[in-house]
């Protein structure tokens, strides 16, 4: 079965299907052809919501063994067949073949815990007796399954931000469907195909691909839909909620991450660390490193030792071992990339290693001298471009980590107790790593932003308490 339907057809209501209006699906590396998406229109979106709602009965009313069974086969399918889907991602997006590894394996990760929170939607009972005139009444609530969700996803991970919704939708009786990025469908299809093989019913899941600005509207605006489970940036964010109407909405935007540097930090340890999480993933990655704050006593240092290790990290073909970064997701985003620091450099900027384009890739690039209210130092990236800031003490650094609209995750380096917990209650983020940058994560712990960031929170079940919502019982004794 594997690889029969990758990329000619789509998953609708639990049937793969061909159309005659295509997608072409390319590896940015060197602009070829590597497949064709069936390009789905206003009435695939309708017939997918239709077959959806008899989905939401049908999972509602699978046993929790059985859903735990389903999704576990699903994760052994992909562990089974991890090149392909390693290669897949490798192939449709900007990741390269050690980091789609990575990928893959934590997509299996996310679903074992999917598989185990299944078992762990509970409820509470309730102490009715708490009000006077209440002492004969008994009860207690539950969670019950939203309904359906429509789960919309960018290209940046296109297998395991997809398993972050799917999963915990099927683990709390959900139907979902999934628009997928149009630049990277085919691993969103392969976990169809998971899902397809491990005896899902049809009807619970729908992978639908095509232009989220034709189709989008359909989807999110529908009556049926119950929740919206958005993962893309803030402009499309925004849209979205103002058209989504009465709904649940779980958005999980960008950011331009911080890392603060104090006086008393392992530099080399910070200087490893932010390197890995500016440049991972092409900088395509909304936990990167965008902005570094240095106090002055370890700029210079820090400085030298960051453009040495940059200076080292090794840009070429995806598919080779030894390569650390590969193409940006199309030239179009290396060329706004380019722009962007061009941008800063005419604002006095100064280059201290990159800023070279060659089609899609763009070399990882060091800015100093950036203006705080520059576009590149407000913005975010989403580029392999990062910024150092000499700051006096802790306080500066904090003022200007928080001088965005974005607030997804920090990270800060330094042994003092005291400081640590400063900037824990004082930056505005969903998350902070002591000693850590921004770009760490592991897929059971809540995840998600405040500010221009987003709304609620992923993580398995933090995702499942987002797809269930409580109904309470109350029996009035006689
Ligand atoms: P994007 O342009 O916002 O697209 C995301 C998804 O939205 C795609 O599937 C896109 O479809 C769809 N879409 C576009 N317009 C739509 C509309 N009007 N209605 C409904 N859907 C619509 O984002 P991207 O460039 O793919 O991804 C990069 C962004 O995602 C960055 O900002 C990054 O920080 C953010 N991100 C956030 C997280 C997180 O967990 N917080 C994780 C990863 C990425 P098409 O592809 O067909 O246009």
């Amino acid at each position: 079965m594997m690889t029969t339907v990758k990329g000619k057809k789509m998953f609708l209501g639990g049937k793969w299907i061909e159309k005659d209006e295509v997608i072409h699906v390319y590896d940015p590396q060197d602009n070829s052809v590597i497949s064709t998406v069936p390009k789905a229109s206003k009435a695939d979106i309708l017939a997918a919501i239709e077959a959806a709602e008899e989905g939401a009965k049908i999972a509602a009313n699978m046993p929790v063994h059985e859903r735990i069974t389903i999704i576990n086969k699903a994760a052994d399918y992909i562990e089974k067949n991890s090149d392909i889907f390693s290669e897949t991602i490798a192939s449709e997006g900007s990741k390269t073949i050690k980091e789609a590894r990575g990928e893959v394996a934590r997509c299996v990760n996310t679903l074992r815990l999917s598989a185990e929170e299944a078992r762990r939607i509970i409820g509470e009972t309730i102490p009715f007796d708490q009000m006077p005139g209440h002492e004969n009444r008994i009860g207690y609530y539950y969670n019950f399954p939203i309904g359906i969700v429509a789960a919309i996803t960018p290209f940046n991970d296109p297998l395991n931000l997809v398993a972050h919704k799917v999963g915990p939708a099927i683990a709390s009786g959900n139907a979902i469907i999934v628009k997928p990025a149009t630049l990277t469908p085919l691993s969103a299809l392969l976990l169809a195909e998971a899902f397809d093989d491990a005896g899902l019913p049809g009807k619970v899941l729908s992978v639908v691909t095509g232009s989220g600005g034709e189709i989008g509207d359909t989807l999110v605006t529908h009556p049926s839909i119950r929740m919206v489970s958005f993962t893309g940036g803030l402009e499309t964010g925004e849209k979205i909620a103002k058209k989504a109407g009465l709904k649940k909405l779980s958005m999980e935007l960008g950011s331009n991450s911080p890392a603060i540097i104090l006086q008393d930090a392992d530099i080399n340890e910070a200087v490893n660390s932010c390197v890995a999480g500016a440049f991972g993933a092409v900088g395509q990655n909304c936990l990167g490193v965008q902005r570094i704050f240095i106090e002055t006593p370890n700029f210079d240092e820090f400085v030298h030792k960051f453009v040495n290790e940059t200076n080292k990290y090794k840009t070429g073909n995806k598919k080779d071992e030894a390569t650390d970064m590969g193409p940006l997701i199309s030239e179009k985003e290396a060329i706004r990339v380019e722009e962007w620091v061009n941008d800063a450099l005419k604002d006095g900027a100064t280059l201290l290693t990159g800023g070279k384009r060659d089609g899609a890739f763009y070399s990882p690039t060091v800015l100093t001298n950036v203006p705080t209210d520059a576009k590149i130092a407000k913005e975010e990236i989403f580029g392999p471009v990062v910024i150092l800031f000499e700051v006096k003490d802790l306080d500066e650094a904090i003022e200007k980590a928080n001088h965005v609209n974005y607030g997804l995750q920090a990270g800060i380096f330094t042994k003092d107790i005291n400081l640590a917990f400063q900037a824990i209650k004082q930056l505005e983020v969903g998350g902070i790593m002591i000693n850590d940058s921004s770009d760490y994560r592991i897929d059971g712990m809540p995840f998600g932003g405040v500010k221009g960031s987003g709304l609620g929170r992923e993580g398995v079940k933090y995702t499942i308490q987002e797809m269930t919502e409580p109904k309470v019982v109350n029996f009035k004794l006689g």
